[in-house]
C-alpha cells in the first residue's frame, strides 16, 4: 500500500507557517498572584451569582437566543445607543475581532493595526491569509494619524487605551482619524471602562467606526467570554451573516445580562482599580521608574535595579524573580519599545502590597 501523505502535507500553507497567539499563563491553584492577563481582582456582582443560581436544567436543554437578543438590548441601552440593532454580542471580544477579519480581510483587502498593540490582530489576519499592514508608534505613543490614513487598509484596528502601554487616544484624535480614513475603523476598547475618554459618542456620527468592548476586565467575567461590538446596524447585520448560529451560550448570556443590571457595583470596582493604579503609578515614578500614564487596569513600567540600570536584562531579572515568588506579570520582549518594560495588571490592595514588597526584595538581591 502506498504511504499516506502526512497531515502536515495537507494543511493549508499559510496555517502551516503561522505562529499561534500566545496568551498569558493561566496557572491552576490559588497560590499565585496573577497580574499577567488584566483580569479583575474582585468578584462579579452578586446579581451575576444569583442569576446563574436561578438557571434551570431546562434552559441548558435548549439552544440559547441565537442573537443574544436581551443582551444586545441591554448593551445598547447601557451606552445610550438607539436600540439593539446597534449591538453585536460575541464569545469574548476576541471572537468579534476574528469575525471582522472574516468580513473585511483577504489576500487583497488589507487589515491594519498599530505596533506595539494587541498582538492578536496579526495572528487573526494570518489565519485569514490576509494582507496586513503594521503602523508603528514611536516612544511618544502619540497616534500618527497620517500614517494610518495613508496605509489604505480596508479595516484598521486601533486599541484605546492601548495594550501593553495603557495609553489612551483622545476622542478628538479618533474623530479626526475617522473623518479622514476611508476604510472601517475599529476602536478596541477592551479597557475603555478605566479610561478618561472613549469613542462611543462617535458610533452614531461615523458609519465606518465601531467600538468593541468586553465584560472580561471591568466586569470580572473573563471566564464567561462576553464581548460586544457597538456600531452601525449595517456592520451588525454583516456580522450576523458570518457568526456561529449560537455563538454565546445560555450561561454567559444570563451572566452578562445580570452584570449590566448592576452598574453601581461595577462603577465602584472601576473606581477602586483606578485609585490603586494611580497610587502605584505615583509610587514607581517617585522611585525613578519610567511608566506610562495608564488609562487601563494595568501599568507598563520600566524597572530599574539598585544602580538605576534599565534594559531588557533588568526587566527579565525582575520578571523571573517575581515568578519565583509566585507572582506573574507579563513581559513583551519582541519590540525595542517594550522589551525593557513589564506590564503589571492592577490587583487587589493585598496583592499589590505583596508585589511591592517582593520588588523591594529584588532590589536588595541584584
Ligand atoms: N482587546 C484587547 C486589547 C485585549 O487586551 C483583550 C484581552 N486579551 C481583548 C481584546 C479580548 O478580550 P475578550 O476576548 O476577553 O473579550
Amino acid at each position: 500500500m502506498p504511504a499516506k501523505s502526512s497531515i502536515n502535507d495537507r494543511v493549508l500553507d499559510h496555517v502551516q507557517a503561522l505562529h499561534a497567539y500566545v496568551p498569558g499563563k493561566q496557572p491552576q491553584g490559588a497560590d499565585w498572584i496573577k497580574l499577567n492577563t488584566n483580569e479583575n481582582p474582585y468578584p462579579p456582582s452578586p446579581a451575576v451569582v444569583q442569576a446563574l443560581a436561578n438557571l434551570s436544567g431546562d434552559q441548558f436543554r435548549k439552544y440559547p437566543s441565537p442573537v443574544s437578543g436581551e443582551l444586545r438590548k441591554a448593551f445598547a441601552a447601557s451606552v445610550g445607543l438607539p436600540n439593539e440593532e446597534w449591538a453585536f454580542v460575541g464569545n469574548g471580544s476576541d471572537e468579534i475581532l476574528n469575525l471582522l477579519m472574516r468580513l473585511f480581510c483577504d489576500s487583497e483587502r488589507c487589515g491594519g493595526y498599530m505596533v506595539p498593540s494587541y498582538s492578536l490582530y496579526p495572528v487573526l489576519l494570518s489565519i485569514q491569509n490576509a494582507k496586513q499592514i503594521a503602523v508603528r508608534y514611536d516612544g511618544s505613543f502619540e497616534l500618527p494619524i497620517d500614517d494610518v490614513v495613508d496605509c489604505e487598509a480596508n479595516i484598521f484596528f486601533l486599541t484605546s487605551p492601548n495594550a501593553p502601554t495603557g495609553v489612551g487616544i483622545p476622542t478628538d484624535t479618533i474623530r479626526n482619524l475617522a473623518a479622514a480614513f476611508e476604510g472601517v475603523l475599529v476602536v478596541d476598547e477592551a479597557y475603555g471602562a478605566f479610561a478618561r475618554e472613549n469613542a462611543l459618542s462617535l458610533v452614531e456620527e461615523f458609519p465606518n467606526l465601531c467600538v468593541t468592548r468586553t465584560l472580561s476586565k471591568s466586569h470580572s467575567l473573563a471566564g464567561m467570554r462576553i464581548g460586544v461590538l457597538l456600531g452601525n446596524p449595517k456592520i451588525v447585520q454583516l456580522l450576523d451573516k458570518v457568526r456561529d448560529s449560537y455563538n454565546v451560550n445560555v450561561v454567559s448570556q444570563a451572566a452578562g445580562l445580570a452584570a449590566l443590571s448592576d452598574p453601581e457595583y461595577y462603577n465602584g470596582l472601576v473606581e477602586k482599580i483606578v485609585t490603586t493604579r494611580d497610587k502605584y503609578l505615583t509610587q514607581w515614578q517617585t522611585a525613578g521608574w519610567k511608566a506610562y500614564t495608564s488609562e487601563s487596569n494595568f501599568l507598563f513600567v520600566q524597572p530599574a535595579n539598585f544602580t538605576g540600570t534599565t534594559g531588557s536584562k533588568v526587566a527579565l531579572s525582575l520578571f523571573d524573580f517575581l515568578r519565583e515568588h509566585k507572582i506573574l506579570v507579563r513581559y513583551f520582549g519582541n519590540d525595542p519599545l517594550t522589551d525593557s518594560y513589564l506590564r503589571i495588571s492592577v490587583g487587589s490592595d493585598l496583592e499589590m502590597l505583596t508585589l511591592s514588597e517582593t520588588i523591594d526584595q529584588w532590589l536588595k538581591s541584584v
